[in-house]
């Protein structure tokens, strides 16, 4: 007699009980070989499933999209979406699934969901399908944000399909399986406010509440208070991006998370000399995700949550839109002090009895300055660490040209530190190292892993993916991880992958 196997997941799945009308029930297209790309190990603990049963071939098959797990209610979710500023009413999982929400080791609610696992009712002109490399490199740049401590959906693996894809080439197909506090996005109450069904929308808003805002339940008003919640989870998390230099490439509101998770690792990539122009999408010509711009771009999405909350915020239209035009102009005072608060960690000062102002000019004058001289923006850190602590082989002082600019920065920067000359600052420099990561998933280096991991070999990508997950700690023979690409580089990454 066989002894049925322990399912792979213990679902409990309240979306689809609580959501209807903003998914449909769908399945996973076949695939034909799954092979193995990317397990992460320590997710799948925290989801209290078994590694090895997810190896087994019964394991790859679900993971591969091609077989429901047990427990599993298989959806496409519905959403809209501002697309470079233009509205698509009818967007949703074109190529994802989800499949379900499993409660975690410490409680946590989590997504499951496939993407790259088949065309949907959703998929217009798509194929449904993924590739190789834009799979493997949204786990790699999900673990690397995760690595620096910034709020991201995460993979728990990339199996190859055995299929391919037609993209400009033939490409190996894959599909990733994708952990998340949830998928609601700014665009799934779009799509419910473009219903116009209240009711719908009020159940979309409750759940949100109960599953990532619980407090704003309590709230005299709480559509209000959720609002202001999602604006305060992404006021932050954009800061995060912005300390590590992270362009997130394609900022429509249906890549925007209630949660506050980053989502949608498409067109990504870290920016290397300072620049607040930098941009890497091919489609966007326009600069509107640039680095500089996504404060704002995420302030503009939040406008157009609050618009769908209105009718929930109160009868009188006038007095909700006032009300909701307050909270959004609550985001700069969040963003900015958040980016404040950052930066002067990334240099070591203290916010102890700190002038706002005083950082403030400090922090501004140093980003003109990497502007100007093309400085590389996570270089520069540690090894204004190692200026503070004395070491000559890696002074910053040789990223800079313009050396007396230099010298007058960093003469302001040791009085703000309260750095008498010859004070020892190697507790500062310590704590500096502890937050500026020394890898991060440089584009040159995410290339060529992409483009090896394609060809079939994973050991480059096994590395950079080793680098980025402990990018605190310098390790000899990695020198090449931390070094910024080709000047002459100009680096685009594509959609539509
Ligand atoms: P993204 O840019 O990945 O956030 O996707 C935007 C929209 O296009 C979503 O509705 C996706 O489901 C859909 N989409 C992207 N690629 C494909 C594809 N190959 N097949 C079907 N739908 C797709
Ligand atoms: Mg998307």
């Amino acid at each position: 007699m066989s002894v049925a196997a322990p399912p792979l997941f213990a679902f409990d799945n309240t979306f689809v009980e609580e959501l209807e009308g903003l998914y449909v029930p769908w399945q996973g297209a076949p695939a034909p070989a799954p092979r193995l790309l990317a397990l992460n190990v320590e997710l799948a603990a925290e989801l209290g499933a078994d590694p090895d049963a997810l190896r087994s071939p019964e394991g790859l098959a679900v993971l591969a999209g091609s077989k429901a797990p047990q427990g599993a209610q298989p959806v496409a979710m519905a959403y809209s979406g501002h697309q470079f500023g233009g509205l698509s009413p009818r967007l949703g999982d074109g190529r994802a699934l989800l499949l379900g929400e499993v409660l975690d080791r410490a409680g946590r609610r989590r997504d499951l969901h496939l993407k790259g696992s088949g065309r949907t009712p959703f998929a217009r002109g798509g194929d449904g399908r993924a590739a190789v490399g834009p799979m493997l490199r949204e786990h790699l740049v999900g673990e690397a944000m995760h690595a620096l401590g910034i709020p991201t959906t995460r993979a728990l693996a990339v199996v190859a399909t055995g299929e391919d894809v037609a993209r400009e080439t033939l490409l190996p197909g894959a599909v990733l399986t994708r952990v998340a506090a949830s998928h609601l996005r700014v665009g799934t109450f779009q799509y419910a406010a473009l219903l116009r069904n209240e009711a719908l929308l009020r159940r979309l808003a409750d759940y949100a509440i109960a599953r990532h805002h619980p407090a704003a339940a309590a709230a005299d008003n709480p559509y209000i208070s959720f609002l202001e919640a999602v604006v305060a989870v992404q006021a932050e998390l954009v800061a995060r991006w912005m300390l590590v230099g992270f362009v997130h490439g394609v900022m429509n509101t249906d890549n925007m998370t209630i949660s506050g998770e980053t989502i949608d690792y498409g067109p990504c990539a870290f920016m290397e000399a300072y620049d607040p122009a930098t941009v890497f999408s091919s489609i966007d010509h326009g600069g509107r995700y640039a680095y500089g711009q996504q404060p704002a771009i995420a302030q503009w999405n939040l406008a157009r949550l609050a618009e769908t909350l209105l009718p929930l915020i109160g009868p009188d239209a006038q007095a909700a839109a006032a009300q909701a035009m307050a909270v959004l102009e609550g985001f700069w005072p969040i963003f900015d002090a958040a980016w404040l608060d950052g930066m002067r960690t990334k240099l070591g000062l203290s916010p102890d009895g700190a002038d706002d102002e005083l950082d403030g000019a400090l922090i501004a004058d140093l980003l003109e300055l990497l502007h100007t001289q093309g400085v590389d923006f996570t270089t520069f850190f540690r090894d204004a660490a190692a200026t503070l602590r004395g070491d000559p082989a890696r002074d910053a002082r040789g990223l800079f040209t313009d050396l007396a600019a230099w010298d007058g920065w960093l003469a302001r920067w040791r009085e703000c530190l309260g750095a008498a000359a010859g004070a020892d600052m190697s507790a500062t420099a310590e704590a500096m190292d502890r937050i500026n990561p020394v890898y991060i998933p440089r584009n040159h280096a995410v290339e060529d892993a992409l483009a090896a991991a394609t060809a079939g070999d994973l050991a480059n990508y096994e590395r950079l993916l080793d680098a980025v997950t402990r990018p605190f700690e310098e390790r000899d023979g990695l020198t090449d991880l931390a070094t910024p690409g080709p000047a002459s580089d100009t680096y685009i990454t594509y959609c539509g992958t």
